[in-house]
């Protein structure tokens, strides 16, 4: 089961891969993540997307493909996964179906999770990050225990520098411009599946599975 997630930065995509995850025993690949570790281990491609992602813009086609294809080759893929995050621009997905038709394969399920603006801009804003192990926590929505204080390893939370609310309009721009155009990419392939993020995150999460089980 190869699976893409769509929607918006802040839509809950993320939370929705880690529960496929956990569900059907297949890894989650976030290139955000792998972006975000790579920067706290201060390696080269950490320096490199930090400049980009600080500004909310786009980490190059060119670097995101190569790290991804590099990624769903493992032995850890060979049963399925779900990128959460990837494909985010129409190069990216030509890029993913080309990898993926050389050892004829395609992506099985697209799924978006539909969620407006300024529900977005409400949510990302409340967003509290660790810097130390990515846990991530909302002032509102998902507080943790001790104010200020992440759950799993008790570091200091922080707002992360691109949900800042200018840089989390600038991802929304950059999301309607280069990554919504993907919702009819994966149409026209027959794989899309709309669910409304908008609702509590189990409800949410039922929909997912029932379009992965019934078609
Ligand atoms: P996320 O955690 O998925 O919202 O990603 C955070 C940031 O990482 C994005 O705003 C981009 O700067 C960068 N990023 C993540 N995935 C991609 C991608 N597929 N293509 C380009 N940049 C990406």
């Amino acid at each position: 089961m190869k699976i893409v997630m769509l929607g918006a930065p802040g839509a809950g995509k993320g939370t929705q891969a880690r529960l496929i995850s956990e569900k059907y025993g297949i890894p989650q690949i976030s290139t955000g993540d792998i972006f975000r570790a790579n920067i706290r281990d201060n390696t080269e491609l950490g320096q490199r997307a930090k400049s980009y992602m600080d500004q909310g813009l786009l980490v190059p086609d060119q670097v995101t493909c190569d790290l991804v294809v590099d990624r769903i080759r493992r032995d850890d893929c060979a049963g399925g996964y779900i990128l959460d995050g990837f494909p985010r621009t129409i190069p990216q997905a030509q890029a993913l179906t080309k990898a993926l038709s050389d050892h004829g394969s395609r992506i099985d399920y697209a799924i978006d999770v539909e969620v407006p603006d300024d529900n977005i801009v409400q949510r990302m804003s409340g967003r509290r990050a660790c810097p130390k192990c990515g846990a991530t926590f909302h002032i509102r929505y998902k507080m943790p225990q001790t104010e200020g204080v992440c759950d799993t390893c008790g570091s200091e939370l922080i707002q992360r520098e691109d949900d800042h609310a200018q840089t989390v309009q600038k991802r929304l721009d950059v999301y309607h411009s280069q990554t919504q155009p993907l919702i009819q990419y994966y149409r026209e392939q027959g794989v899309l599946h709309t669910v409304d993020g908008t609702r509590e995150m189990n409800t949410v999460f039922n929909d997912i599975c029932a379009a992965l089980e019934e078609s």
